[in-house]
Parts: structure tokens; sequence; C-alpha cells
């Protein structure tokens, strides 16, 4: 097989520029907001803070990947717009999740990076549509992929001309149930040994648990990933969605110094 477009053989490696952000740079980057975008003033109130305390980039879902179709399903169109206003606001980058090709083209004047979710990683149509746009886009891991099938997900993207890719540990299924996922940090230096894709890491799905995510936030940095992905919210047990995972305001600005001290340290 010709030597992949992912692997470090094929060139150097790739650093993914949004706005002035740059993520596989020296500087590690921490993106965060709710699991869903719930209404305007929650949004804005979240995003202010996170902006206050130096956070890089604002999450937020609008189409929301539900395992029941009874769960809230998020606010849809009404969420990209209260997601691109409070980006503006604040002056914030921002990422979210789309599902759906159909919805790419629309999506493209609301946010700076399209998420591509765990569930959709083998959504090959969604892949290739993403792959013919120059659009950053975050790949999360499916839940129950292997390290190559991931790595073949993004060369599908690369593949059809747009390098513009960051991959996202979020964690497997595995035997182990206590956690939600099981947060696999050997892909992170797996990756950045051997591939040139900037990888980041998502503890809140990865452990499903907010009193593990600091922790888990720090072993992701000491093995190499090039920033975090935080589901953090000013009221977390009232989130609309993830809300046991999802941490306070306070909590995620010591995860922001600790990442600053431990990032010197190395
Ligand atoms: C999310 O980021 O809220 C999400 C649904 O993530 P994942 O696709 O990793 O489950
Ligand atoms: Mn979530």
């Amino acid at each position: 097989m010709k030597t992949l477009l992912v692997d470090k053989k094929s060139g150097d490696s790739i650093k993914v520029k949004i706005k002035d952000l740059i993520i596989g740079g020296s500087e590690k980057i921490i993106i965060s907001g709710p699991c869903s975008v719930e209404n305007y003033e929650t949004m804005h109130n979240i995003a202010a803070q996170l902006k206050k305390m130096g956070v890089n980039m604002l999450r937020g879902g609008a189409f929301k990947p539900r395992t029941s179709p009874y769960d809230f399903q998020g606010l849809q169109h009404e969420g990209l717009k209260i997601l691109k206003n409070v980006g503006d606001e604040v002056n914030l980058p921002i990422v979210t999740e789309i599902m759906d090709p159909r919805e790419i083209e629309n999506s493209l004047d609301y946010t700076d990076m399209i998420q591509v979710g765990s569930r959709n990683m083998y959504n090959y149509s969604l892949l290739k549509e993403l792959g013919a746009m120059k659009v950053p886009v975050l790949l999360k891991r499916g839940m129950s992929a292997t390290l190559s099938e991931w790595l073949m997900a993004a060369e599908y993207i690369l593949s059809m001309g747009n390098e513009n890719v960051v991959l996202c540990e979020r964690g497997i299924r595995t035997f182990e149930s206590f956690t939600r996922n099981t947060l696999d940090l050997n892909s992170v230096a797996v990756i950045k040994q051997k591939y040139r894709l900037p990888v980041i890491v998502d503890p809140s799905h990865g452990t499903g648990i907010r009193e593990l995510v600091p922790s888990m936030s720090m072993a992701s940095i000491a093995a190499g990933a090039d920033g975090l992905i935080i589901e953090s919210h000013i009221n977390p047990d009232n989130s609309l969605s993830d809300a046991r995972q999802t941490i306070s305001i306070e909590s995620l600005n010591k995860i922001v110094e600790g990442v600053k001290i431990l990032q010197s340290a190395l």
C-alpha cells in the first residue's frame, strides 16, 4: 500500500490554523463549553468566563447525537446562531458537531471548525464532503474504532485535499464499566510518534465522571496531547446533556492553570 498521508514519512507535522489559533504548535490549546447550546444567556455567561480565564476556543452542540430519540436533540439551527453570536461577542472561535452532510454548507457561516462525533467517524459520505472543503475538522475517535480505523477516517479527509484535521481521543468501549469509556492515552503517544496530525483529548466523554476530568486532563498533556476539549457549565448539574461529566467554571480554571505549569515543566 502507498504511504498514507497521515504518516510522518509523507511530510511535516500538520498545524491547523483557526483564526489566530494554531493547533499542533508549541501552545497547548483548551477548548471548552457546555455539551449542548441551551439558550443565549447561559451560553453567553459561560463563554464570558471562559474567555476571561484564557480558554482558546468555544464548544457547544446544536445538533446532538443522543442515544435516545426522546432526549434533548439540541436547538439545531437556532443553536448555531446563538453560538455564532456568542463567539463573536466574546471573540472566541467555535467548534460544533455536524452530523448530516446536507448541513455542512449552511454551518460554514456559523462555525470555525466542524466536529465529526464519535458516532459518525465511520460516516464516509460526511468525511468525503468535509475533505472537499478547507474547513478545519475535529475528528473524534469512534467509540469502538481501532487506531487504524480512526487514522483511515482522517485519511479520507486528507486524501480529498483537506489537511486541516485535528484528531480527538474521547475514550473507547471496553469491558470496564465503572467509567463511561476507557480513555486510551496510548493512542496519543502513538500519534505523536508516528503520525502528522495534531491530537487533543476529551477527558469528559473519556471518563463520564466530572471528578476524574482534572487528573485525566493532566495525564493527557503529559502523554503529549496538543490540547484538551472539556465540557463545562456555570451550573453543571443543570446541564441539559452530559451533566455528570460536566465540570464547573472554577474546576476548569484550575485545569487551565495546571496545564500551564505542566507545559513549562515538560
Ligand atoms: C460531544 O462532544 O458532546 C459528543 C457527543 O461527543 P462524542 O461524539 O465523543 O460522544
Ligand atoms: Mn457531550
